[in-house]
């Protein structure tokens, strides 16, 4: 049985075709920079090498359409007949308050679904587009739709909860929904595997730290607190993301800069999530390899926003360290979780106080693999594990279609 896993983000087309019974990648790729003048495709499967071409690409549904047409080719593809694709899952990025839980795509869904264009319009169209183009080139073949905040939704509401006037939630359902909800549940479940329990035994705490960055308090396998909120800008220092910062600010950049007025709400929108976090600190670059680097050659302002980022991640394990009462274990996970040492050390240094403590030899480790870096003497089991969203959702999809 093989499972195609789609993601659609704004302006990028994801996929993978899984075969179900080995969990094996048989093909995978992406189109990026679609509606731009050249996009981006970059393809390979378990018989070909990697292969970039400059495609022109208007919309969601030409990205889709040449995706499913190379998997079927004749010569490159690794699909004979439709039938051989049991299920399509689909990353959604919202599922507001009515999707608490992954489902099969029905005319109901999809008008649920554009109810929550407003409050993720970057994402939960193009999520949609790909929904209908997947109907139009694979007819007959269900789709599953796997949400981002699906995992967290069983935050208390003490936590999810907005000290702002109620008449905002009721009407307009202003609340933390969090992120990342799949990458979350991938790593926590590794993780009972690798303490050789039940998540239902243990206290967690999840650190994904990659372009976006968030943290959950994971209690009994149930979310109880994450870091992003009512959309992903809440939370940690991100690559361009601000994170958090005293919303009073924004009424007064408006009142510094009144000719940003007329178009205030895009103003803020590009200052917050593309030209803050790593890159408005440091005026440098979004991306951690280079903030490492500069911060080695002695560059006074990537070494701030290094130290901004980092100390802003160890509060947050602080803080969820005291809503659990304690942590069997605390994952590092994403781009930089998983590949940077000093970002790691740095966040984890003097945290012996909560029983953290990580060895310096295994956490400079160079390894794709699951892997414990805390110390012999640490308390709390200190790990990382490489995330991987796209075969969770092909099982999620799995199970939404057959249990
Ligand atoms: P993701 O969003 O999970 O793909 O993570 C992307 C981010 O991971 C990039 O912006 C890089 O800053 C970061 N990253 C990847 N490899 C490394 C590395 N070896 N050291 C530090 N950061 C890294």
């Amino acid at each position: 049985m093989k499972i195609l896993v789609v993601n659609c983000g704004s302006s990028s087309v994801k996929y993978t075709l899984f075969e179900m019974a080995s969990e094996k990648r048989i093909a995978w790729g992406v189109i990026e920079c679609i509606g731009l003048l050249e996009s981006h495709y970059k393809r390979q499967n378990i018989n070909t090498h990697e292969q970039k071409d400059c495609v022109k690409v208007a919309d969601h549904k030409e990205a889709i359409e040449i995706i499913i047409k190379d998997l079927f080719d004749k010569k490159i593809g690794v699909v004979v007949d439709a039938s051989e694709i049991a299920v399509v899952g689909h990353r959604v990025a919202h599922g507001g308050i009515k999707f608490l839980k992954s489902v099969l795509v029905t005319e109901k869904v999809k008008k649920d679904l554009k109810e929550y264009f407003a409050i993720a319009p970057l994402h939960n169209p193009a999520n949609y587009a790909g929904i209908l183009a997947i109907e139009k080139m694979l007819p007959g073949i269900p789709s599953v739709l796997v949400f981002d905040t699906a995992f967290h939704q069983t935050m208390p509401d003490y936590a999810y909860m907005y000290a702002i006037p109620y008449e905002y939630y009721e009407k307009d359902h202003i609340r933390k929904y969090g992120f990342h909800g799949t990458s979350h549940n991938y790593v926590s479940q590794r993780a009972a595997a690798m303490f050789r329990k039940s998540t239902d035994e243990l206290k967690l705490i999840t650190v994904h730290l990659g372009n976006g960055s968030s943290i959950a308090a994971i209690e009994r396998g149930k979310v109880v607190d994450t870091s992003m909120g009512f959309t992903p800008l809440q939370g940690v220092v991100m690559g361009t993301r601000c994170g958090d910062i005293d919303p009073a600010i924004v009424p007064y950049i408006l009142s510094t800069y009144p000719q940003q007025y007329k178009n205030s709400s895009e103003f803020l929108n590009t200052l917050m999530n593309k030209k803050s976090g790593l890159l408005g600190i440091s005026g440098l670059s979004a991306d951690m390899r280079i903030i490492v680097k500069a911060v080695e050659s002695g560059n006074k302002r990537a070494k701030l926003a290094f130290e901004v980022l980092c100390y802003s991640v160890k509060k947050y394990i602080s803080a969820y360290y005291g809503v659990l009462n304690g942590i069997d274990g605390l994952i590092f996970t994403a781009g930089i979780g998983e590949n940077s040492p000093l970002v790691r050390g740095r966040i984890c240094a003097n945290l012996h106080a909560l029983g953290i403590e990580v060895s310096l030899k295994k956490n400079n480790v160079k390894s794709r693999k699951e892997r414990l870096i805390s110390s012999s003497k640490s308390k709390v089991k200190v790990m990382v594990i490489p995330t991987d969203e796209e075969l969770m959702i092909a099982r999620e999809s799995k199970i939404c279609m057959y249990e």
